[in-house]
């Protein structure tokens, strides 16, 4: 059985010495009855998926069905190119990637949803743009994706992934802290500072509402990967600068989760509030579904 707390993960993962991700290949081990090196080479598929979705769309302009979104992870790219960006060439690629995984979602590619189709675009983002800039092998893409995975285990056990049960706190912001946690393991970083990365992310965006235009994974949704990804990428640097979380991993976890139920029904992925009731999400949503 898994780690049922970030408290009892940190913990193993001390007493027994290992990182998150080894702990996390050693109980998917046990859990899918799998060979270690079938556990990764699953793992190395869902990668190459990551690679696609997250350099597609800035290759060629993808546009969503419904004409909502499309061409920004190209526009993105071009601008990085020009070389002229205020926050740098690493932010604004992988920003690219963040919005091109989205915009491939919301044309019904092919991703990863992970943890959700909503927040896509953020572990691909951060892994691979991390993983490049520390110039990591594969196989460390991998053991990220395994800390990611073993992070969102925690979360999904003691709170949600999914916006229509806690907001977009709990897709983006889960994804986002994932990421963190998986960057400061890949930066050399202790199991524990990893979640003081996670917890920090969740703590900062805290109570974001889930509210998709005309009920689509679109419209703020893809923005937010790319506000998810720059969170967890500048957190993990926050964190190894020596920061920490003063409220623990698992304490922040359940103010997330408390923070959802408090939500209103509006706010939770029904398309009747924040954004997407404003005049010009309703004129979207009435071109869109012509009525
Ligand atoms: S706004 Fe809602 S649907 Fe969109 S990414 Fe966030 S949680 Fe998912």
């Amino acid at each position: 059985m898994f780690a049922a707390s970030g408290e009892e993960l940190v913990r193993i993962c001390n007493d027994n010495h290992i990182p998150i991700w080894e702990y996390a290949i050693r109980e998917e081990v046990i859990r899918s009855e799998a060979s270690r090196s079938d556990v990764i080479e699953n793992m190395r598929r869902t990668l190459h998926v990551m690679m696609d979705s997250s350099t597609y769309a800035q290759d060629q302009q993808v546009r969503s069905i419904s004409g909502l979104i499309g061409g920004d992870a190209y526009k993105i790219k071009m601008y990085a190119d020009k070389g002229i960006t205020l926050t740098g060439d690493f932010l604004n690629r992988a920003m690219a990637r963040a919005m091109s995984s989205s915009e491939v979602n919301a044309a019904m590619g092919r991703i990863v949803a992970c943890p959700t189709a909503g927040s896509c675009g953020i572990l691909p983002a951060v892994i691979l743009s991390a993983g490049e800039k520390l110039k990591k092998a594969k196989d460390e893409l991998l053991n990220a994706l395994f800390t990611a995975a073993g992070v969102g285990i925690i979360i999904a056990k003691n709170a949600t992934l999914a916006g229509a049960e806690g907001g977009c706190q709990a897709e983006c912001g889960s994804a986002a802290a994932m990421a963190s946690a998986a960057v400061v393991e890949m930066m050399g970083g202790t199991p524990e500072q990893a979640l003081n990365a996670a917890a920090i992310v969740i703590k900062n965006i805290l109570g974001l509402v889930c509210d998709p235009v005309a009920g689509l994974v679109e419209v703020p949704c893809a923005k937010r990967n790319v506000a998810g990804t720059v969170s967890a990428l500048t957190t993990a640097d926050l964190v190894m600068s020596g920061v920490s979380s003063k409220i623990p991993f698992d304490e922040v976890v359940g103010a997330m989760y408390k923070v959802g139920r408090q939500m209103p029904v509006e706010l939770r992925e029904t398309a009747q509030g924040g954004i997407a009731i404003t005049p010009t999400a309703l004129k979207f949503k009435k071109e869109i579904f012509k009525d």
